[in-house]
């Protein structure tokens, strides 16, 4: 396994383990390098949201990082979202043509429905379906939705989700949501793999780290890959792109991945999908 392995997605689909978040860093110089030095450093996926609102800056760095390593767009993975205040069947259609303009992009690899917002995921997800079997999108997903969601889903959907992004790390292992997607084929993704940094001084982890010659962040990245979880770490420094980037050349114990998975106290640092307001 190594930085460009994929998983096979319940359509044929192939998506990387692992690749690049752009979660709260704006439009300019800083996005556009981060983007393009991860693609440079072997990254070929790449997470973005309507919401973000730094669609077209990631697109540039696309452009630049695929000119720079020499691939072509096939080689590499795109995900966007549709954002909650634009969930209903024509508007979802109308967001993602506007996503793909500013990303100056003619597809996307995948697309998920960002939030379960009551009464308006399903109308969102008709017109996801519409994008996907008319060939315009390679794969369809959701976001944040717990297994209630995804049941009520998939009663009125054609199409199941491919993929289901959720905030997990160490102190929110989903074990139930994780459960769920792999009896439907969902492959589950983790948003805030890393906590938003807030478990790197973690005494425990640290330990652990330490045995294998590894930083903290690379122990947690690796633990979702062998829990088999697609990953998706956020930095804007070369460095930590690189450094989250090597968790290819290890492989923790049956012990220590039991002693992380004993991290859980079902903590997010994000909102609860099943009570949020926005
Ligand atoms: P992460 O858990 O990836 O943590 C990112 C933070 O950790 C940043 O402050 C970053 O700082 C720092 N960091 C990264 N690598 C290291 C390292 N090796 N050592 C020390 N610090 C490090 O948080 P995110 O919330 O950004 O989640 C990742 C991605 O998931 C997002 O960017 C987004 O694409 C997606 N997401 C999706 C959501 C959804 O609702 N679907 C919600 C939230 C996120 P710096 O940049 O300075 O290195």
């Amino acid at each position: 396994m190594n930085l460009q392995s994929t998983t096979t997605l319940s359509n044929g689909v192939k998506m990387p383990w692992f690749g690049l978040g752009v979660f709260k860093v704006e439009e300019g110089p800083v996005l556009v390098n981060a983007v393009r030095s991860a693609i440079q450093h072997g990254y070929r996926s790449i997470d973005t949201a309507a919401i973000y609102e730094n669609e077209a800056g990631v697109g540039q760095g696309i452009r630049e990082g695929m000119e720079e390593a020499g691939i072509s767009r096939s080689n590499l993975f795109v995900t966007s979202k549709v954002w909650n205040a634009d969930l209903g069947y024509e508007s979802t259609i109308a967001a993602y043509e506007t996503s793909l303009e500013k990303l100056g992009l003619d597809y996307l690899d995948l697309y998920l429905v960002h939030w379960p917002v009551e009464g308006k995921y399903k109308e969102a997800w008709r017109a996801l379906e519409t994008l996907y079997k008319e060939g315009r999108v390679k794969a369809i997903g959701v976001s944040n939705f717990q297994v209630h969601h995804l049941e009520d889903l998939m009663g009125a959907a054609e199409i199941k989700p491919m993929v289901n992004q959720v905030e997990y790390h160490p102190r929110l292992s989903q074990k139930e949501v994780q459960a769920f997607c792999q009896e439907n084929g969902i492959q589950m993704e983790a948003w805030s793999p890393l906590m938003q940094g807030q478990l790197l001084d973690n005494e425990d982890l640290r330990e652990i780290a330490g045995r294998y010659g590894k930083s903290v962040a690379q122990v947690i990245l690796r633990w979702d890959l062998q829990n088999g979880v697609v990953t998706i770490p956020k930095s804007v420094k070369e460095q930590r792109i690189i450094e989250n980037s090597q968790v290819f050349d290890f492989e923790l114990s049956a012990e220590d991945m039991k002693r992380i998975d004993s991290m859980n106290q079902n903590h997010r640092v994000g909102p609860d999908p099943d009570n949020f307001d926005f």
